[in-house]
This record gives structure tokens, sequence and C-alpha cells, in this order.
């Protein structure tokens, strides 16, 4: 039955393949926003519309930015976006084979790729401090508006969402999805 579901999404998006995980996550996101508006309290929620909304952001961004695929982002489309966003993801593509459990698990692959597209933010930050552009307390502060728990909470949730269709369309079973496949 599970399986059967799986090929019905499949079918309907079309595939495996960059456009139909992004039409998938498309829907995933409209249907977030829609339940974020039944939150709104002008409709008898409990009010955590905007939170929902962000998680619907979340979800779009986590697939548009760091899909599971992205260590294929190299030969997305016609090679479009920064030359320096390509580089850094195919570096990780180079450490990590297309669907390793450190890009395609909930457990492994989800942290992995939030660390790594954050490093670089973290690598500027601490090159801002050894070059005292920067106080500790500023990049404290900075650090502390990520830290922001609802927030923290949000963007978590909204990028399990996203990964969650995503191995969904990749057909892997509920087991696969948190740990990733064995090898
Ligand atoms: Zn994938």
């Amino acid at each position: 039955m599970k399986r059967m579901k799986q090929s019905l999404i499949r079918r309907w998006v079309g595939g495996t393949n960059r456009d139909s995980h992004l039409k998938l996550n498309f829907w995933i996101t409209v249907t977030l926003i829609g339940y974020a508006v039944t939150q709104s309290k002008a409709l008898g929620g409990n009010g955590d519309a905007l939170w929902w909304l962000g998680v619907a952001i979340t979800c779009r961004s986590t697939e548009l930015l760091i899909s599971p695929d992205v260590d294929q982002a190299n030969s997305w489309g016609a090679k479009r976006g920064f030359i320096f966003y390509r580089i850094w993801w195919s570096l990780f593509g180079s450490f990590t084979p297309h669907r390793s459990r450190f890009s395609h698990s909930l457990l492994f692959g989800l942290p992995c790729r939030l660390m790594w597209a954050l490093m670089p933010i973290f690598l500027i930050a601490f090159g801002a401090l050894q070059f005292e552009l920067l106080s500790s307390d500023q990049i404290q502060n900075f650090l502390f508006l990520i830290e922001l728990n609802n927030v923290h909470m949000m963007i978590l949730v909204g990028a399990i969402i996203s990964d969650f269709f995503h191995l969904v369309l990749d057909d892997y079973g509920l087991l696969e999805i948190i740990f990733g496949k064995l090898e």
C-alpha cells in the first residue's frame, strides 16, 4: 500500500528528477501556507500563522538551496547560480556519494547539509574576529539571533518536512528516511 502511494506521487510529479522534486515541494509549501492561514486569529486559529508561514518558507528554501541533491548543484539547469555556491557544494559532493546518508537522511544528512551551508558564515565571523573587524559581542548578538528558540524550531520543522517529502519521492522507507540507506 505504502509503495503504491509513493509511486502514485512519483507518477503525478513525473519521476525523481530536479523538476519533480521542485514540483512536489511547491505543493507541500502551498499546503503549509494554507495551514498557516487557518492558524490566523481572524479565522479563529491560535495565532500561529506567522510561525507556520516561516515553516512554509523554510520548507521551500531547503529544497531550493540545500536540497539533499545539492551535491549535484553543479549540473542543475543551465549551470545558473553563484560560482562559489556551486564550488562549495561540489566539494560536499566529492566527500559524499550521491544519496549517501550524509545528504539523504534526517538524522545525518540534514544536519550535515545545514552545517556545510552555515560554515562559510562561521568562517567569515571567525576571520572578522581574528582581524578585529567585529567584536566578540557583536558576533554573539548575531548568533543569538539565530538561536532564538522559536525561529530555531521553525527552521527545523520546515527543513524536516522538506527533506521528508524529498526522500519519499526518492522511494525511501520510513527507517531509511531517518537513518539513510545502508551502503
Ligand atoms: Zn534525492
